[in-house]
């Protein structure tokens, strides 16, 4: 991602409108994987010199001051321990995006509300199978401490108590 030659940006500090670019800082956010791949977000930042107050260095959008992570990768973990489901997110994130002053995160959105069923699947099968993978874990441990029970259906029991319970405190 970049920005043209000779943009004016409106100093982030006190809100002076048509500020030059002091110079730019290349940065780059580690953001949702794209599917299987790790995905990373590259910019140049530019750094704003305000004829009021100073140089600062412009606030992206996608991330929070300092963060290597983008705001929709941090979402994606805070939902993984949160009730919120991914679609209301999801949707969340696209008004946002779209209402972003920066071009080329408005297509970034369109991009993504383009390919959204498959991207939406691709984040729920992934919770899923990390639901399953942890209902499963359990089970494992219940087997091996059921070792000293006196039937199977006391092993049934247990993993619906267990796995049961775990279900509770899930996203769903
Ligand atoms: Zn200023």
């Amino acid at each position: 991602m970049d920005f043209q030659k000779g943009s004016k940006f409106t100093c982030p500090e006190c809100g002076a409108e048509g500020q030059k670019v002091h110079d730019t800082v290349t940065k780059t956010w580690r953001h949702l994987n794209f599917f299987q791949y790790e995905a990373y977000l590259t910019a140049r930042v530019p750094r704003v010199r305000c004829d009021v107050c100073g140089v600062h260095l412009f606030p992206v959008p996608w991330a929070r001051e300092g963060s290597g992570f983008t705001l929709l990768f941090k979402a994606l973990v805070l939902s993984l321990a949160s009730a919120m489901p991914i679609k209301t997110l999801a949707k969340e994130w696209y008004f946002w995006a779209t209402h972003s002053r920066l071009s080329a995160m408005v297509e970034a959105a369109h991009t993504i509300k383009h390919h959204w069923d498959g991207v939406l699947q691709w984040f729920e099968s992934h919770i899923n199978n990390g639901i399953l993978e942890g209902i499963n874990s359990l089970i494992q441990a219940c087997k091996a401490r059921a070792r000293g029970y006196r039937s199977k259906e006391n092993l049934i029991s247990m993993i619906y108590l267990i796995a049961g319970k775990l279900q509770i405190a899930l996203p769903t």
